[in-house]
């Protein structure tokens, strides 16, 4: 590595701890961070702690530092890390992608923008029209993703409500001509309730204090949020935003400039800011029970008219239409009849509820599409069969816990425990698999694996998903205390399930339950389907029911509870990220306040227990830098000793390679596998790569 910072900074690498002990890990981790390092590696890993600053680390005179750089060259980085990966990516052919993880705050979705801008600006030095287009929408899209996906909650003033994977596709020039973005579980929730403290999405606030007065007028809205409940419930509405564009006014019109650039039409900006003000005016929609037909006959009224003309007409659909969808339902009762039944005060408010959030879902959902559909890459690479390379990128919600851990929340955390098992089988087990194989000796390194805690989610049957699939297909009002006990009895003894009735304040346990979602997130209850939407006129919002009017027989059907969709789409994502050649960026969050500069050593050491970072020292240092096949490593280097160039006339590769070594006298920093050779610090590649460059 080189030196470009004294001993005074720590260690720029964990693995050169002269002791590896967690005393040692947060010494370092301390040192570095007082001095504004943020970024320390273990090998080719980058640990990275939120500064809750803004330091002088980023722009471009920091990005060409790095640039064609090889990894060790430079202090760590971000830069040195997105740099890695498309070098993979250009040099090898290879599918790559960043992994970037930690809870909520550490600096995923930061580091996800830095990744971005460097890639951005390492590319196309030719400007290509097309290319520079598919940049701008790459970069631009981050922005109008946050609008809609992120809000302020009490962890983190931006916090990302969704799990985001991006692919990038590449030519084979290297440079960009296409995009992809999978958005994983919107916590849709949001929608209608928030935590006090935390807000609703930051679309709807951009909406109320940025838009022009006639505008607002258009859309029967006030500015004010505290006017509406689905703005008002955290009550955090005055305190701004903490993101790279600050008050709401001024991202509201960032957001519109980006809109613009990746290519939405005004008419569909229009429309979207119509949802979005319809949205809220549905939020204010009260129910009475009517006097002169009594309960009995469940008459039902709206107690402000006007507000169902709004939507109505925001949603250019008749307000008849609309009326219908709150106050009864359609039913299929026995072969293809269909009745309509009435809704009692409190299923009209379900029915509204989930009206507002399947609406802000389809508007999220359509909004991803969109972008989607003109970052699609035009022209395919014809050398690799029209396959283009990729360069994923994976910014997922971080780790949450919670007194009463919601759906949502366990999804979460699920997520972040089935990429926890990617991360301990690519980085651990593959490693020490790989020895075994080539025979290199070596010392078997214990390590946590979450796998048990995977299966107890998983396991058909008695996983925690499975019995809660059962739990909502039941016929009748789900309890939460039928789920609890089915649970309780398989699983009491499990070491890693911590039961809500057996020990309700438990909360040290990686797994607790989550209370039974409303049914409707599972997709039980099909009656409180939005279907009025279908009929609407505006073209924006027909887009985004593209499955139409469903004949209410088929709709009947128990469609995949949310749970398992939620588990499908893991299993392909963790499916996808193996068959990549992975970087990791792991983010620690330094403290729960957001102060600038303080890392409270106790929340710290947490995460990196729980992140694994020790053991994944152990294994590097116990391990090797490098690894390459015999051939690969002399036709790079073959040309920096007598004995190989230009052709060795000894009897193996291996051999050849050894003699190689012992010319430049590192022979002692080495292990000969079977079929590779295995190369302990990086110091060694250093000095081959500059005895070759020196030719
Ligand atoms: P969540 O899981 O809630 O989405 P996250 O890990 O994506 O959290 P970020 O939104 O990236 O967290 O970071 C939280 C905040 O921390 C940012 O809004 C910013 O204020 C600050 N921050 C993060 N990384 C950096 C950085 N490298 N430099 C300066 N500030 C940073
Ligand atoms: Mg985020």
């Amino acid at each position: 590595m080189e030196d470009e910072e004294g001993p005074e900074y720590g260690k720029p690498d964990f693995v050169l701890l002269d002791q590896l002990t967690m005393e040692e890990f947060m010494k370092n981790l301390q040192l570095r961070f007082e001095k504004g390092r943020i970024y320390t590696y273990i090998g080719e890993v980058l640990v990275s702690v939120n500064p809750y600053q803004e330091l002088p680390l980023y722009g471009p005179e920091a990005i060409a530092k790095y640039q064609g750089r090889e990894l060790y060259e430079r202090p760590p980085h971000l830069y040195a890390v997105a740099n890695a990966a498309y070098k993979a990516m250009k040099r090898r052919s290879r599918d790559t992608c960043i992994v970037i993880s930690g809870e909520s705050g550490a600096g995923k979705t930061e580091a996800s923008k830095h990744i971005m801008q460097y890639i951005a600006a390492v590319t196309n030095p030719s400007q290509r029209a097309e290319v520079e287009r598919v940049k701008d929408v790459l970069l631009k899209s981050t922005c109008v993703l946050e609008a809609f996906g992120n809000a302020r909650t009490n962890r983190n003033h931006n916090s990302s409500r969704f799990g985001k994977y991006m692919d990038i596709n590449f030519d084979f020039k290297g440079d960009p001509v296409g995009g992809h973005i999978h958005s994983y579980l919107l916590e849709k929730s949001r929608v209608l309730k928030q935590h006090v403290g935390e807000r609703n999405f930051h679309a709807f606030y951009q909406l109320l204090r940025g838009s022009e007065d006639q505008e607002l007028q258009e859309l029967h809205l006030e500015r004010n949020p505290a006017v509406y409940n689905f703005t008002r419930q955290g009550a955090g509405l005055n305190m701004g935003v903490h993101n790279a564009l600050g008050s709401d006014e001024k991202s509201h019109q960032g957001v519109m400039e980006a809109m613009k650039i990746i290519g939405f039409s005004p008419e569909e900006v229009e429309s979207i800011h119509r949802i979005l003000a319809a949205i809220l005016h549905l939020g204010n929609i009260e129910f009475v029970e009517t006097e002169e037909n009594g309960p009995q006959k469940g008459g039902l009224e709206v107690a402000d008219e006007a507000l169902v003309g709004y939507v109505a007409k925001l949603t250019a659909t008749p307000s008849d239409l609309v009326l219908r969808t709150l106050l009864a339902r359609t039913v299929a009762s026995g072969g293809r009849e269909v009745i309509e039944k009435s809704h009692t005060v409190a299923e009209a408010s379900y029915a509204r509820d989930a009206c507002a959030k399947a609406m802000y879902q389809r508007l999220f959902e359509w909004v991803v599409n969109k972008i989607n559909s003109i970052m699609e890459p035009r022209d395919r690479d014809p050398r690799r069969d029209g396959k283009d390379t990729v360069i994923g990128v994976l910014d997922i919600y971080g780790f949450e816990v919670f007194p009463v851990n919601s759906f949502e929340q366990f999804c979460i955390n699920y997520c972040n425990e089935k990429l926890q098992q990617l991360f301990i089988q690519l980085i651990l087990k593959q490693e020490q698999e790989e020895y075994e194989r080539e025979g290199i000796t070596w010392q078997s390194i214990e390590y946590f694996n979450n796998a048990t805690i995977v299966e107890l989610v998983e396991q058909p049957r008695r996983g925690i998903l499975a019995v809660l699939d059962e739990a909502c297909s039941t016929a009748g009002p789900i309890t939460d205390r039928i789920f609890l006990q089915t649970l309780d009895t398989h699983h009491r003894h499990h070491p890693h399930y911590s039961s809500r009735q057996l020990c309700p304040t438990d909360k040290t346990m990686e797994f607790v339950p989550p209370k039974v979602p409303g049914s409707i997130d599972t997709g039980q209850n099909f009656m409180f389907r939005p279907i009025s939407y279908v009929f609407s006129m505006d073209p924006t919002l027909r887009a985004m029911w593209p499955d139409g009017q469903q004949d209410i027989t088929e709709v009947t059907k128990r469609p995949l509870t949310a749970g398992t969709l939620f588990k499908n789409s893991m299993i392909a994502l963790v499916e996808n990220l193996a068959s990549k050649e992975p970087f990791y960026v792991r983010c620690i969050k330094p403290n729960e306040d957001k102060v600038p500069g303080r890392l409270d050593e106790a929340h710290c050491r947490h995460q990196v227990e729980y992140l694994g970072l020790l053991e994944n020292v152990r294994v590097r240092r116990a391990g090797f830098a490098s690894r390459q096949p015999y051939p690969r490593f002399l036709l790079r280097y073959k040309m920096t000793c007598e004995y190989t160039w230009p052709n060795h006339l000894l009897g193996s590769d291996r051999e050849a390679v050894s003699a190689l070594l012992e010319q430049h006298g590192l022979q002692g920093d080495v292990a000969f596998g079977h079929s590779k050779l295995f190369i302990r610090s990086p110091r060694t590649l250093v000095t081959l790569e500059q005895s070759r460059a020196h030719l």
